[in-house]
C-alpha cells in the first residue's frame, strides 16, 4: 500500500514501511523529552542509524535539558540515508485532557515543519508520533496530523513532499482513508 496526492506542486505520500529505510532528507522520530530512544520507532531508529545518534542527543539534553512536549530538535542520521533526524517529543495521551493532547499534537507536527525549513529540507518521513507507547488514539492521530500538513503543504514555502511511514497495516490503511478526506 503505497498511495499519493497531490497539491499543487507537492506531494503527500502514505507509505506502509520501516520509517528507518526511507531516503527522505530526514526522517521525524517520535522521541521522548530525555531523548533517550530506548523503545517503538526510536529504538528501531538508534538500532540502523548507530550510537552516533543516542550521543548527539545526549549532548542536546546536557545543553538545554528536557525537551519540551510539542517541541523537535535534530541531530545527524548516523548510517541511515537521511541527512537528519527531527526528535519531536509528541503529547501523552495519558497524560493530558484530549483537546490539550490535540492542541500538542498540532505543534508538534508544525515543530518538525518548522525545522525542515530552517534546514531547508525537501522531504521529511514522518511516523504516526503517539500513537504507540503515548497511546494517541489512531484515528484522531491520523487526522491532526494529515490536516496540518495538509494545510503545510498549501503554502508556498513548504516542503515538497511529505511522506507517512506507518509501520502497521492498520495503521497505513487508517492514515490513507483519511487522507482521501483531505486530498
Ligand atoms: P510514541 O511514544 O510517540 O507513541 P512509539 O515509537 O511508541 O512513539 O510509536 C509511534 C508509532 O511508530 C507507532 O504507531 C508505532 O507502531 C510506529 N513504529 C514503530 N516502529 C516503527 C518503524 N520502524 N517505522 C515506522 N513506524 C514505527
Amino acid at each position: 500500500l503505497d498511495i499519493s496526492f497531490e497539491i499543487k506542486d507537492k506531494i503527500l505520500e502514505i507509505v506502509k514501511g520501516d520509517i528507518t529505510l526511507r531516503n527522505t532528507d530526514a526522517i521525524v522520530n517520535a522521541a521522548n523529552k530525555y531523548l533517550q530512544h530506548g523503545g517503538g520507532v526510536a529504538l528501531a531508529i538508534v538500532r540502523r542509524g548507530g550510537d552516533i545518534i543516542q550521543a548527539e542527543s545526549n549532548m542536546i539534553i546536557r545543553n538545554q535539558g528536557p525537551i519540551p512536549t510539542g517541541k523537535a530538535v535534530y541531530t545527524s542520521a548516523g548510517n541511515l540515508k537521511s541527512k537528519y533526524v527531527i526528535h519531536v517529543v509528541g503529547p501523552d495521551y495519558n497524560e493530558y485532557a484530549p483537546d490539550a493532547a490535540t492542541e500538542f499534537l498540532k505543534m508538534s507536527i508544525n515543530s518538525c515543519f518548522d525545522l525542515a525549513l530552517k534546514l531547508r529540507l525537501k522531504s521529511i518521513s514522518v511516523p504516526a508520533i503517539s500513537s504507540g507507547i503515548y497511546g494517541f488514539p489512531k484515528d484522531r492521530c491520523a487526522d491532526i496530523l494529515i490536516q496540518e500538513t495538509f494545510k503545510h503543504l498549501e503554502k508556498r514555502e513548504s516542503l515538497k513532499r511529505v511522506e507517512f511511514v506507518l509501520f502497521d497495516e492498520i495503521t497505513a490503511d487508517i492514515f490513507a482513508n483519511t487522507a482521501k478526506k483531505y486530498f
